[in-house]
C-alpha cells in the first residue's frame, strides 16, 4: 500500500486492470523496445483545417459529465475529507515523485520536441487552462497521466510507446484530456480520497470495509472523470473521430496496425456492446467487469464522446470558440 499516496496524484489516460494498478508509478522491469515503424505521422493531413477554435471563457462545469458532477458530490459529503487529505499528504511523497520524474524522463520545451510543446500549448489556449510542464518517458506501456503536486507546478507525462502508437492531433487529444483533469481540479480529490483510503485500511476490525466501500465509490467517480476529460479531448480536437481513435488504438492499436483501423467498425462494436449490456445478465457482466476499473471501458467511453459530439450541449459550446490559427497546420 505503500506506493498508493504516490499514485493518488496520478492520473493516467488509459484503463488499468485493477484498482492496484491504477496506482502503478513507472515501469521499474527496464527499458524494452515496442516495434516502431517508420514514422508517418508528422506527414499526415490534419482533421483541423489550418484554424481551431478556443474557448476563452471556458468553466469546468460547461462540459464536466454529469456523472462526474454526481460522484463529485457524493465525495464531498465525506465528512472530513479534505481535512484527513491535507493532513495526510506528506511533502517528501511529493518531492521523490518529482525528482523521479525529472531524473528519468525528457521536460518538452521550445527547444525540446518543440512540436509536442506546440501542442500542448495549443490545447492548453483552447481549453483556457494554464500549460503544465510535459516530459516524455521511456516506456513500452502506452500511457499518459498527470501529476498536481500541491504548490508546485502540475506536470504531465507522455510514454514514448504512446507516442509511437498515436497521430499528431490524437496525441493531442491525449494531451487535452490530461488538462481536462486538471481544468476540472481532478487531481486534488483523487489525492484526498486516495490517502483516506489508505487511512482507513489501518484501522482494525471494519476498516477493511469502509476502505474497499469507500474505494468503490473513489472509482466510480474517476471513471465518470474520465467521461469528463474526454469531453475535454473533444473540445480541443474538435472532432470526435480523432478521440474514438486514441480510445481504438489504446484498446488494440499497435504500430504496425495504425493505418489498418477503423473507426467506424469501433463505433458499432461500442453500440453492439451496449445492446449486449442492456440484458440483465449484461448488466451483471457489465459491472462485474468495470467495477475495479480505473478507466470506463474503452468501447462505453467511444460511444459516450460520440453521443456527446452530437449533443445541443457541444454544439452551443462550439458556438462560444474563437478562431486561432492551428499549431497542427503550423509544423
Ligand atoms: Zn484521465
Amino acid at each position: 500500500m505503500a506506493s498508493v499516496p504516490f499514485a493518488s496524484q496520478q492520473l493516467s489516460f488509459v484503463a488499468s486492470a485493477s484498482a492496484s494498478d491504477i496506482f502503478r508509478f513507472g515501469g521499474g522491469s527496464g527499458l524494452r523496445f515496442v516495434t516502431v515503424q517508420k514514422n508517418k505521422k508528422f506527414g499526415l493531413p490534419v482533421c483541423r483545417a489550418g484554424s481551431a477554435l478556443a474557448f476563452r471563457d471556458l468553466d469546468a462545469d460547461d462540459f464536466r459529465h454529469p456523472l462526474d458532477k454526481q460522484n463529485t458530490l457524493m465525495l464531498r459529503a465525506i465528512p472530513g475529507l479534505n481535512e484527513v487529505g491535507k493532513t495526510l499528504l506528506g511533502t517528501v511523497t511529493e518531492q521523490v515523485m518529482l525528482l523521479e520524474n525529472i531524473g528519468t524522463s525528457v521536460l518538452v520545451s521550445k527547444n525540446q520536441l518543440s512540436d509536442l510543446h506546440h501542442l500542448m500549448a495549443e490545447a492548453a489556449e483552447i481549453l483556457n487552462v494554464p500549460a503544465p510542464d510535459l516530459y516524455v518517458r521511456q516506456s513500452p506501456v502506452p500511457n499518459a497521466y498527470t501529476l498536481a503536486i500541491s504548490g508546485k507546478r502540475p506536470f504531465v507525462v507522455i510514454h514514448t510507446s504512446l507516442v509511437e502508437l498515436l497521430t499528431r492531433e490524437e496525441l493531442q487529444a491525449v494531451l487535452a484530456h490530461e488538462l481536462g483533469h486538471l481544468k476540472c481540479d481532478h487531481g486534488v480529490w483523487l489525492t484526498y480520497a486516495n490517502i483516506l483510503t489508505l487511512g482507513a485500511y489501518t484501522v482494525p476490525g471494519i476498516g477493511g470495509m469502509i476502505a474497499r466501500t469507500l474505494e468503490e465509490q473513489i472509482l466510480r467517480w474517476l471513471r465518470a472523470a474520465e467521461l469528463t476529460c474526454d469531453r475535454a479531448a473533444l473540445l480541443v480536437a474538435q472532432d470526435p473521430r480523432v478521440v474514438v481513435s486514441v480510445l481504438m488504438k489504446l484498446a488494440g492499436g499497435c504500430p504496425s496496425l495504425a493505418d489498418q483501423l477503423n473507426v467506424d467498425a469501433f463505433l458499432e462494436q461500442a453500440r453492439s456492446y451496449e445492446k449486449a449490456a442492456s440484458s440483465p445478465v449484461g448488466w451483471y457482466i457489465r459491472n462485474a467487469q468495470t467495477s475495479q476499473l480505473s478507466h470506463p471501458l474503452p468501447v462505453l467511453r467511444a460511444s459516450e464522446i460520440d453521443e456527446w459530439s452530437r449533443s445541443s450541449a457541444y454544439r452551443s459550446l462550439l458556438k462560444r470558440g474563437i478562431p486561432i490559427k492551428s499549431q497542427l497546420q503550423k509544423i
